[in-house]
């Protein structure tokens, strides 16, 4: 396995109280396979990630316990300078905003080719030429002119292309990229995810999607971790979930997506809003919120229990909601 993230939990320190960020997440991405995660913000996706990444705000986050293996490697192990080294050549990360991710001064040439000198050691000449390869690679019309140019004097769609070849371009085993097309156009974001997921099969990495939006991963994730309040509530094959979700939150989220085929009817929204972190509800964490809730799931916290070999749901009730819809 690439990745193997173990009982994950990372706190944030706040004057308020204590904020429970991730409680307890494991997760697995293999050479080759997406892994989308899922979930509103809060959810604890994106800071599951940074832990991942080494990149934490600590303080005032903190991870409290669990265990990160990569390539057979426990990253919190590690000291700051040797996971120093793991970031950008062993594993990359690609952002929602490429335009405060990129550095606004240096032309996206000069920030490609130090990716070369820094980390490969290449003449400025040698770096300048593997820069416009990689432009060309993510598509960037007139490449080998554009190279000058700096982050500003390209569209959303295109800095995201150079951010996707910056996190390329040492050929990390792994690349998590948060929320990379959220910010664009539909049409946009839909070349970017292709982009994406036609350089993931080519360079057989493994990629962690992260993403509010159920919509867009269909066509690229292997599975789906969905997330709510620091828990993974489901995970599984994606055709598994798309075609019957065993947890009641899976199924409002994709209640909640526009469908070409039923146009007209009026979309579903989970009601509520997730749960203040320094105060999660006891028992199921969903359970205010959920239109299958019981007594049980106002004292009870649900295990994470096996629907199948390769798919698990943290719902008391997932035989009931794999049957039959939940609103
Ligand atoms: Fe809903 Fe209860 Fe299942 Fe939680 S455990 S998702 S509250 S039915
Ligand atoms: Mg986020």
């Amino acid at each position: 396995m690439l990745l193997e993230v173990r009982d994950l939990h990372v706190e944030f320190r706040t004057r308020d109280g204590v904020a429970h960020a991730v409680n307890g997440v494991s997760y697995a991405v293999d050479a080759g396979e997406t892994l989308a995660v899922l979930g509103e913000s809060g959810s604890g996706k994106s800071v599951t990630a940074q832990a991942v990444m080494g990149i934490l705000d600590t303080p005032p986050a903190r991870v409290t316990g669990g265990e990160i293996l990569f390539q057979g490697q426990d990253l919190l192990k590690l000291k700051e300078d040797e996971r120093r080294g793991v970031r950008g050549a062993r594993m990359a990360m690609i952002f929602q905003d490429a335009l405060s991710a990129l550095n606004p001064v240096l032309s996206v040439g000069d920030q490609l080719g130090e990716m070369f000198t820094v980390h490969r050691g290449m003449s400025r000449k040698e770096a300048r030429t593997r820069a416009v390869e990689l432009m060309d690679r993510v598509r960037i019309p007139g490449a080998a002119q554009r190279v000058r140019d700096y982050p500003h004097q390209f569209s959303g769609g295109m800095r995201q292309r150079i951010m996707i070849a910056m996190a390329m371009a040492l050929e990390p085993a792994l690349i998590i990229a948060d929320e990379p097309t959220t910010a664009l156009d539909v049409t946009v974001q839909a070349q970017v995810m292709d982009l994406l997921a036609e350089l993931q099969r080519e360079y057989r990495m493994g990629l962690i999607l992260i993403t509010h939006d159920l919509g867009v991963v269909a066509d690229v994730a292997d599975r789906i971790a969905v997330m709510y309040a620091g828990r993974i509530v489901e995970s599984a094959p994606v055709h598994d979930i798309y075609k019957a979700p065993a947890h009641p939150y899976t199924r409002g989220l994709l209640d909640s997506i526009p469908r070409l085929d039923q146009k007209g009817r009026e979309l579903y929204a989970i009601k509520g809003l997730p749960p203040n972190l320094m105060h999660i509800p006891p028992g199921c964490a969903f359970h205010p919120r959920c239109p299958m809730a019981r007594d049980v799931c106002r004292t009870d916290e649900p295990p994470l229990h096996a629907v199948s070999e390769a798919r698990g749901s943290a719902c008391h009730f997932w035989r009931e909601c794999l049957h039959g819809p939940a609103h």
